[in-house]
Order: structure tokens, then C-alpha cells, then sequence
């Protein structure tokens, strides 16, 4: 069992598309976004993390796939 906090509950803060740099931090290599178990976020923050990134990839400011190290 995880018993420490979500991410975003310890800061207190909310997942933002503004912050593409926290929001990549739940994604894979090849940007898909994690499952909870591995970002151990809370069920409420796993979905506006969800939310958030896809807004991000709506503005292009996080690919939707990234072929980097695949090779
Ligand atoms: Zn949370």
C-alpha cells in the first residue's frame, strides 16, 4: 500500500497544462500519460492530471507521441 500523499496533494497544488515540465513527470518516454500506480497520484489528481495534459497536447505544447529513444 502507498501511503504518502499524491504529488499534488503534498504541494498543494493543482496539475496545470501551464506546467508542461510537472505534467511530463507522468509521462512515459514516449508520452503516454502513466497509470496511477506509477505516479502514485490520488484518483482526483490522476484525473486532471489526465485532463490537464490532454489540454496541453490540445496546444500543442506537449506532443501527442514521441519517437525520441526508440531508435
Ligand atoms: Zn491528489
Amino acid at each position: 500500500m502507498n501511503l504518502k500523499k499524491c504529488y499534488f496533494c503534498q504541494l498543494k497544488t493543482k496539475p496545470s497544462y501551464k506546467e508542461v515540465e510537472t505534467l511530463e513527470r507522468f509521462l512515459s518516454q514516449r508520452k503516454k500519460i502513466l497509470g496511477r500506480k506509477k505516479t502514485g497520484l490520488c484518483c482526483k489528481c490522476q484525473r486532471s492530471l489526465t485532463k490537464q495534459v490532454k489540454y496541453a497536447r490540445f496546444l500543442a505544447l506537449i506532443p501527442y507521441v514521441s519517437y525520441q529513444g526508440l531508435k
